[in-house]
């Protein structure tokens, strides 16, 4: 048969591997972080390199096939893979080059932040990244990117030098502020939607022993707590971020304040004093270590498989009636473990980065707010969902309508449009020019409009 003919001579063509769904292995590489993804490609090609890459877009193109593209797999839409179609798998593209005299680390598509952060730690450097070392630095970076130094260092993607990318046509393309600039914009905030990054090259810094750890509150301390961490978390240096999660954990309801300060112990010591001498806590964690602890502080609580439903939003309003109405909600009935409401510590160097000068757009957000869901059985889901909308619903009128777009589920084009802003409309211009059949389209996406005469240019 003609398909089957095409087939092996694109798994002749391959330095990596072609799965069909008969094939050993297949259900193992078609899983992804999520264990609530279920999808069953017809084709995945796990990639070795740059020529797989392009191998498989121009069969995909040519075959008229849905395509998936997985950097880390930890997008909880489960947007890496596909029912039917094409994956482009980069998950053994991990390579990390560390340049330590330029400071920059040079690392493929299909490498993770534990990767990133394994190698460029040997030289005691490192730059912003995801707080879960199994999360994939491609889809992380493309979509904005926070992490423990955001405050300090800025987004992943505003520490993103250049990238490698193969578009719709099969082509290799370098963007960087001085080669394809408007592609360089749009990947710094606009996710999957212009084509395979192959390669990300990152700025990186000096960044050894860090002040941190976790502080752990009883549940009824939280809006006292809730309270001046509020104020304190705007008004400390940019060397601090500050996470504080009411989590039913294990341990029961707590609330939880994660901190990691990045400058030097005994200044790190002061500007934390306040902080942790609030009111009597259940633990105190915090101590100086290697910053590749503290990207370890979640690797066990965030085991791949368990099932996931996430909603979030960026603060509007952190006022007392947002705290009361929050803290309500998950004291009023404490839902079973894992479940968390996040508030996660943003501004400093991500807000001296203009709303314009990347796609991501959410440059004056102080904080954003995660709803988080994890659980292990799956005749649970439809309480578990339930709870993260109602949680949701509460929260929401202390929310921007907008999104982050990493952490938005399958909510639709009008959610992508009010994530991206003003923003959207120089989107849709840059995708015109990459991918106008849309051929990337399974991510946040940016629909081509080919009759839209808007300027991939900055206005
Ligand atoms: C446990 C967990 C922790 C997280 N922690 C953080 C965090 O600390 N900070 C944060 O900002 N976000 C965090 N996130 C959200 C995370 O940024 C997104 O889930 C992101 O999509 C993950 O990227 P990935 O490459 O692992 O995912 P994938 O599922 O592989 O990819 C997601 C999408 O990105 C695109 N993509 C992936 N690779 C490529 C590529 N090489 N080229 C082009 N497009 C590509 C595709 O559109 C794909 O659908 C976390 C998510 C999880 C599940």
């Amino acid at each position: 048969m003609m398909v089957d003919k095409r087939i092996h001579e694109l798994q002749e063509s391959l330095r990596g591997r072609l799965f069909c769904p008969d094939d050993e292995g297949y259900d193992n590489v078609r899983k992804v972080f999520n264990g609530m993804i279920d999808k069953r490609p017809d084709l995945i090609v796990r990639c070795a390199g740059l020529a797989d890459v392009i191998a498989a877009v121009n069969f995909a193109r040519e075959a008229n096939l849905l395509v998936a593209v997985r950097g880390g797999g930890h997008g909880v839409t489960g947007n890496a893979v596909c029912d039917g179609g094409l994956v482009i798998d980069l998950s053994a593209m991990k390579s990390v080059h560390v340049d330590p005299a330029n400071q920059t680390a040079r690392a493929e598509g299909g490498a993770t932040w534990g990767d990133f952060d394994h190698e460029t730690q040997a030289f005691g450097m490192a730059t912003t990244g995801g707080i879960v070392p199994t999360t994939g630095i491609a889809g992380l970076t493309l979509g904005g990117g926070i992490g423990y130094l955001n405050r300090k260092y800025g987004l992943s993607c505003d520490n993103l030098r250049s990238a490698d990318v193969v578009t719709a046509g099969g082509q290799l393309l370098k963007a960087s502020a001085s080669e394809n600039e408007d592609l360089f914009w749009a990947l710094r905030g606009g996710g999957g939607n212009f084509g395979v990054v192959t390669s990300f090259e990152f700025q990186i810094h000096p960044v050894r022993s860090v002040l941190a750890g976790e502080i752990i509150y009883p549940l009824d301390r939280a809006k006292a707590v809730l309270r001046f961490f509020r104020d304190w978390s705007i008004a400390v240096p940019d060397e601090v971020r500050a996470d504080a999660t009411l989590i039913s954990g294990p341990n029961g309801p707590v609330l939880d304040i994660k901190v990691c300060y990045c400058g030097t112990i005994e200044e790190g010591e002061k500007v934390l004093q306040p902080l942790r001498s609030l009111c009597p806590p259940i633990i105190d964690t915090v101590a100086p270590v290697p910053y590749k602890t503290v990207q370890n502080f979640l690797t066990a609580v965030f085991q791949p498989g368990l099932l996931h439903y996430w909603k979030a939003g960026f603060v509007r309003e952190f006022s007392d009636d947002a705290i009361e109405a929050i803290v309500d909600f998950f004291a009023g009935a404490v839902p079973k473990p894992f479940a968390a409401i996040a508030i996660e510590h943003l501004g400093g160097a991500i807000s001296r980065v203009g709303p314009h000068d990347t796609a991501f757009n959410h440059r004056d957000a102080q904080h954003s707010l995660l709803v988080l869901r994890m659980w292990q059985d799956p005749a649970e889901s439809e309480d578990n969902i339930d709870w993260a909308r109602r949680c949701y619903r509460t929260a929401e009128p202390f929310l921007e309508n907008s999104a982050y777009v990493n952490y938005l589920g399958d909510e639709g084009e009008a959610k992508v449009r009010a994530a991206y802003g003003d923003n959207y409309a120089r989107l849709v211009a840059i995708k015109n020019k990459y991918d106008p059949t849309n051929f990337f389209r399974l991510n946040q996406n940016i629909e081509p409009v080919p009759e839209f005469h808007g300027s991939a240019r900055q206005t």
